[in-house]
């Protein structure tokens, strides 16, 4: 049999999400590489899983994908958990499949429970497109760049964020974009899963009334009420598209910034009109 490397996700909440592939691959591989030997140890130990542990996590995860990678050239099979859902997704992993990949070994992933994936699906927001954007950002700066990214944008926003920073972020939100449409998903599959929705002001109120709420693992889910008629060019693009106007004729500007940006050409041949 060809040596895999085998990405497999594991529940995020609920033990009863993991899947019958999943279990039965992680009993026939002859390693499973994890973020935290100890905390993946419970979770084997729950489905009776007795394959040894290679721990793989942010701290050694150069070192360690080349010792994975020698093991899967001498034809071992190998799955990779993370502590909870999918593999890579804000969890270590890149550098072993990217090697892997480079070195021609085969890897297949097996779908599975992902939060932010769990969150949008359920969210109530439009879906056709959206932006997963991993953790919130931490640094001031940073966090008002994102808020103004999502602003001038017409597709959904999911992120990450912990439960220390969860009331912070909200509030801030509060403050600079009050019409933002925001929701947080909190605990998803657990005994306390709950979603709360609306403004980012009625958000804080509910975080703010009983302090045990801000606790807990939550994705933050936020669009701007954009919508094609009523958006504004962000400024970005706007310079962009008066440079090409000096250029070229405003139709023929307008179509190439609207598909560098992804933005409506009639809004930008409106915006050039305005001016
Ligand atoms: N690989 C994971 C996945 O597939 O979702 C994400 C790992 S990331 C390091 C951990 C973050 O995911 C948490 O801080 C939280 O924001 C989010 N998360 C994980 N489990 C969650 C849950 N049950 N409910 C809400 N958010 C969750």
């Amino acid at each position: 049999m060809q040596a895999t490397l085998y990405i497999v996700p594991t529940p995020i909440g609920n033990l009863d999400d993991i899947t019958i592939r999943a279990i039965e691959v992680l009993k026939t591989v002859d390693f499973i590489a994890c973020e935290d030997t100890r905390h993946t140890a419970k979770l084997l130990q729950h489905f009776n899983i007795t394959t040894d542990k290679i721990s793989l996590h942010q701290h050694n995860e150069t070192q360690r994908s080349v010792q994975i990678v020698a093991l899967l050239n001498e034809g071992k099979q190998i799955a990779l958990v993370s502590d909870a859902g999918t593999p890579l997704i804000n969890d270590p992993g890149y550098e072993l499949v990217n090697l892997c990949r480079d070195e021609g070994i085969n890897v297949t992933a097996l779908p599975g429970p992902c939060a932010f994936v769990t969150a949008l699906s359920s969210s109530g927001f439009p879906t056709t497109k959206f932006c997963f954007a991993g953790f919130f950002p931490i640094k001031n700066q940073a966090r008002l760049q994102m808020l103004e990214e999502v602003a001038n944008a017409f597709v959904t926003y999911v992120f990450y964020e912990s439960p220390r920073r969860i009331l912070p972020t909200i509030a801030l939100i509060a403050q600079e974009y009050p019409l933002m449409q925001a929701m947080i998903a909190k605990e998803l599959t657990k005994t306390h899963e709950n979603y709360v929705g609306g403004n980012a002001d009625e958000i804080v109120k509910w975080l703010k009334e009983d302090i045990t709420r801000q606790k807990g693992e939550f994705v933050l889910i936020l669009r701007a009420n954009n919508t094609e008629d009523n958006a504004q060019v962000p400024s970005e693009a706007m310079a962009l598209l008066n440079a090409l106007a000096k250029e070229l004729p405003k139709k023929r500007a307008a179509k190439l910034v609207a598909e560098h940006y992804g933005l409506n050409t009639k809004l930008l041949y409106n915006a050039l009109l305005n001016k």
